[in-house]
């Protein structure tokens, strides 16, 4: 059942960061009937986005954006950003939010920071969750997100109606920061899954194997995974590269997990491996390029790639 106070459409909410995944979030939220407005440092977005939503209001700053939100969710790249945007810049979100309201970061950030943020806002009166994504843009654009929160009780219940308006699968996953080290830990697993893919699939290649055969026999049996069963068909095989998620972000994403492993204690030797992989990739193909393109770091390794065939060997 909803809070009393819950955050139902058409309660006023603002959004900061209109990139890939933000702009599909923000049409999703109007669609729903939220009173929707929204602001990115790039100004060139944030015109287009007023243009082809005119429902929405474009904040002249954060602080504007601030005085006007009974609610405001973050999608920016990083929680180094995120601290900046809410807290620490020249133009904030704090300096405007009314106290009592809620921010809810739905970037992927560290939750080490996440946690040092929320105790510096609750100072001020101010209360945060952090509820990040996964399912990419597509599922941002269907409105069907897999959304991990952690935080209070009290504000995640308020603010249900709100994400279920951009997500389907919800998760609590306890106190602040929770949501942040989950997110990060899965793409984690994804990463380390789609490099242990690329390498198989170059190697039966230079085997003798045909590429598409290595990924259907893979779906078919034990090493199925969520880049053999989607991003290798679409994104590999047809050498289009364009999931949607870039390698930079990814790269991030991996040392966060690498620091809550480290955090509490333990070695995690595949984990290190698998951001030296990516760091390298993101050496080779830079931060822009989409994160699936890292086969070809993995190729530049090799000397040949996917489409070259059997390598004959001495
Ligand atoms: P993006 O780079 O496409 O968009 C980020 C947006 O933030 C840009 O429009 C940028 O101009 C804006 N921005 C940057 N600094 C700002 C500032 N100081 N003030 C206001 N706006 C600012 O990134 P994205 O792919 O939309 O990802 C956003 C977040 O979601 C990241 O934390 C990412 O890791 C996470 N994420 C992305 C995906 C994906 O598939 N793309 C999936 C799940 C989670």
């Amino acid at each position: 059942m909803a809070a009393n106070n819950a955050l139902t459409p058409p309660a006023r909410i603002g959004l900061v960061g209109l990139g890939l995944m933000g702009v599909p979030m923000a049409r999703n939220l109007l669609a729903a009937g939220y009173s929707l407005t929204v602001y990115d440092v790039n100004t060139q977005v944030l015109s287009d986005f007023a243009a082809a939503n005119p429902a929405a209001s474009a904040a002249a700053s954060l602080r504007a954006l601030a005085g006007v939100c009974d609610a405001v969710i973050t999608m920016l790249p990083n929680g180094k950003i995120v601290r900046d945007v809410v807290l620490e810049g020249a133009d904030n979100l704090a300096s405007g939010l009314a106290a009592g309201t809620l921010v809810i970061d739905m970037s992927s950030s560290s939750p080490v920071g996440t946690r040092e943020l929320g105790e510096l806002l609750a100072a001020r009166g101010l209360a945060l969750i952090d509820a990040p994504v996964s399912g990419g843009v597509r599922r941002a654009v269907d409105a069907t997100l897999a959304i991990m929160i952690g935080g209070d009780d009290a504000q995640i219940a308020r603010c249900e109606p709100l994400l279920k308006a951009m997500g389907r699968d919800l998760f609590r996953t306890g106190g602040l920061g929770t949501a942040h080290a989950m997110k990060a830990l899965n793409n984690y697993v994804s990463a380390a899954g789609f490099a242990a893919a690329a390498e198989a699939v170059l190697a039966g290649t230079r085997f003798g194997l045909d590429p598409a055969t290595v990924v259907s026999v893979l779906n078919a049996s034990t090493g199925k995974n969520n880049s053999t069963e989607l991003k290798f068909p679409q994104q590999v095989l047809t050498r289009k590269f364009a999931a949607g998620f870039s390698l930079g972000l990814m790269v991030k994403d991996l040392r966060t997990a690498l620091e809550v492993a480290q955090a509490t204690g333990m070695k995690a030797p595949i984990a290190q491996a698998t951001v030296d992989e990516w760091a390298g990739a993101e050496a080779l193909l830079g931060p822009g390029a989409d994160h699936t393109a890292m086969v070809k770091f993995v190729e530049h390794l090799a000397g040949s790639t996917i489409e070259d065939g059997p390598i004959q060997g001495d």
